[in-house]
């Protein structure tokens, strides 16, 4: 992804309105580019950042904010991958759980002389 790609989300990623694997993207290209981490803060300034202040007069920390968005993005992202690698674990571990029944099936009809091998 480059940084006009990245331009374009980061309006969609302040709303949360990214897929996961645009987040995946996104998230990658700020971390390593200044730029476009840069042009995310204004934008989430601008866009949360001033409907917070019309809320109330309080000081409000818009950097430690964002930056906890991306925390939990970043978490959020983590637990989805987690849990395609256990869904895969889990689907590998089914499958070699019928072999070895068929296995053992196969070895009782050795056995018993249900097969000529
Ligand atoms: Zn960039």
């Amino acid at each position: 992804m480059n940084c006009r790609e990245v331009e374009k989300l980061v309006v969609p990623y302040i709303k949360d309105e990214l897929t996961i694997d645009e987040l995946d993207d996104f998230l990658e290209h700020v971390e390593d580019c200044d730029n476009c981490m840069e042009e995310l803060e204004i934008h989430y300034m601008v866009d949360v950042g001033l409907r917070k202040l019309d809320q109330d007069d309080t000081v409000y920390d818009i950097v430690g904010d964002l930056q906890r968005k991306l925390e939990s993005s970043a978490f959020r992202l983590q637990r989805f991958f987690t849990m395609q690698i256990t869904k895969y674990a889990i689907g590998t571990l089914s499958s070699m759980a019928l072999l070895v029944m068929i296995l053992l099936q196969l070895r009782i009809w050795h056995q018993t002389g249900f097969l000529f091998f």
